[in-house]
């Protein structure tokens, strides 16, 4: 879900990658490099959920 800025000069969009990933509990982690945003939802999973995410898993919960 990628938000839209207007600074009076156009709209910024998608300038830059910014990854997300929804957790079915409804908390939304975001970042701009993938693998840091791997690593938060790991923790995330791991913590609140006590599931082990893979990498994959988390790249089919992604959106960018
Ligand atoms: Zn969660």
């Amino acid at each position: 879900m990628n938000k839209q800025i207007a600074n009076g000069e156009g709209v910024i969009a998608m300038s830059q990658e910014i990854f997300s990933v929804e957790c079915p509990c409804g908390s939304v982690l975001t970042h701009e490099e993938f693998a840091a945003l791997v690593v938060e939802v790991q923790a995330h999973a791991k913590g609140n959920h006590n599931m082990d995410l893979t990498v994959e898993d988390i790249q089919n919960m992604a959106s960018n």
